[in-house]
């Protein structure tokens, strides 16, 4: 127990975080061109947020959550994703006050109560962007392409868009109706979650991954022919700028989210070689969530995408960075008077911005090497009782294995001289 993690968790070791490093400068990168800017929230809220946020009938709020009370009685929950949070900051600190559109974006830790397996963890990391104050498509249109950039630019090849319009609260009850006409003779022949979802939530329904639910699921009406006018033009101008920016995409009118707040767009990027866990970036427009959380109606379009599953994506391709060796130089010491020397030497080359480490321990000389190489260092200066005598210290080329001995008074200076060459 003491020596491991809770189920579902992992440690994110020295020897990977480069690779999250690499890919965290990558959004940043990207999100700074496109104008959305960072936010940080609180890794719990109340839970009520997210009964409000995410919904209710959700299999997240219904299983996934990580409720308890505090020691005050409150119920708190460990976020299981962070639209919910982004839209309350937006609100209690009044981002909207300028009245534009409010671009942000978010990296952090999410739980989630789910069955464990490759590429699904209880704690993982989500990207995600929320634009909020705008209904124009060309929004939609803008988060896409930031998607489309990120996937493209960390080289991910055989990466799916697929999109589709959920309709509004105006169009949307006559494509349940519609839907609920074609599943209500064929009940019997869905899963149980199915048909708890036909009265609940029949668009779910669509997006059910048993495969005997979507064989029958295929040839449902589609929302697409059930559109409002302006569901209708919004969609087709999304197409149109996606098209115009030369973003590949297929339509697919079974991507659905259940909920009443989600308006319009919906979008999915697919890995198809992660199989089960193939949605690494999920995203859409949701213009009743401002107001269902206590604001005034605010349009408003994101994402979220898992980190672990693009690294695990990455990693599939061969496109995660090889770890890189900083170590400049090492000092190797021969008794407490040359450590002392070389403890001084380290301190100014640090300060100086060189990479330097040494070996505290009296060990040999041949173990002090052996650290040294381990650490790859480029150089490594070696210092015993001749050498201080002498006031020269040894440089060694880790590289060639030539050495030189360079005098104390020149030492540092020729040292950052051969680390910057
Ligand atoms: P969602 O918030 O459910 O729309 O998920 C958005 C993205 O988060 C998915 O496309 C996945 O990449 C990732 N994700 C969701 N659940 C998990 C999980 N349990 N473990 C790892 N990644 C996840």
């Amino acid at each position: 127990m003491l020596t491991s993690v809770p189920r579902g968790t992992k440690d994110i070791l020295p020897n990977t975080v480069h690779e999250w490093l690499y890919l965290e400068n990558k959004i940043r990168q990207l999100c700074a061109v496109y104008g959305f800017e960072e936010i940080r929230t609180p890794v719990f809220e109340h839970t009520e947020l997210f009964l409000r946020g995410i919904g209710e009938t959700t299999d997240v709020v219904e299983k996934e959550m990580y409720t308890f009370s505090d020691r005050s009685g409150r119920s708190i929950t460990l976020r299981p994703e962070n639209t919910a949070s982004v839209v309350r900051a937006y609100l209690q600190n009044k981002l909207y006050a300028d009245g534009n559109i409010t671009k942000l974006f978010y990296i952090g830790s999410m739980f989630r109560y789910d069955k464990p397996q490759a590429g699904r963890y209880r704690e993982f990391h989500q990207f995600g962007v929320e634009a909020l104050g705008e209904q124009n498509p060309m929004v939609d249109a803008e988060v896409i392409s930031l998607a489309a950039d990120l996937l493209t630019e960390l080289g991910l090849k055989d990466i799916l868009l697929k999109i589709n319009s959920v309709g509004c609260p105006k169009c949307r009850p006559v494509y349940r109706e519609k839907l609920q006409a074609f599943f209500r003779n064929k009940l019997d022949q869905l899963c149980k979650d199915c048909q708890s979802r036909f009265d609940r939530n029949p668009l779910r329904i669509l997006d059910c991954k048993n495969p005997h639910c979507k064989e029958i699921a295929a040839d449902a009406p589609k929302i697409t022919d059930c559109l409002c006018d302006e569901c209708a033009e919004h969609f087709s101008q999304l197409q149109k700028y996606l098209t115009t920016v030369g973003i590949k995409f297929i339509l697919d009118p079974q991507l659905v989210r259940g909920l009443d707040y989600y308006t319009k767009t919906a979008f999915e990027f697919k890995y198809t070689p992660l199989g089960a866990q193939s949605a690494v970036l999920g995203g859409g427009r949701y213009d009743g969530l401002v107001e269902e959380c206590g604001g005034n109606p605010t349009p408003a379009v994101g994402f979220a995408t898992g980190l672990e599953r693009l690294l695990l994506a990455l990693e599939t391709q061969k496109l995660l960075p090889a770890k890189e060796n900083n170590c400049d130089i090492f000092f190797v010491a021969l008794g407490e008077k040359s450590r002392q020397t070389t403890f001084k030497w380290l301190q100014q080359l640090r300060r100086q911005k060189v990479t330097a480490l040494m070996d505290y321990s009296d060990h040999s000389m041949k173990s002090q090497m052996k650290h040294a190489n381990k650490t790859k260092a480029k150089y490594a200066v070696i210092l015993g009782d001749d050498e201080l005598n002498k006031k020269v210290a040894i440089v060694r080329n880790m590289l060639d294995s030539q050495q030189m001995e360079i005098p104390f008074d020149t030492l540092i200076e020729k040292l950052i001289f051969e680390v910057n060459k």
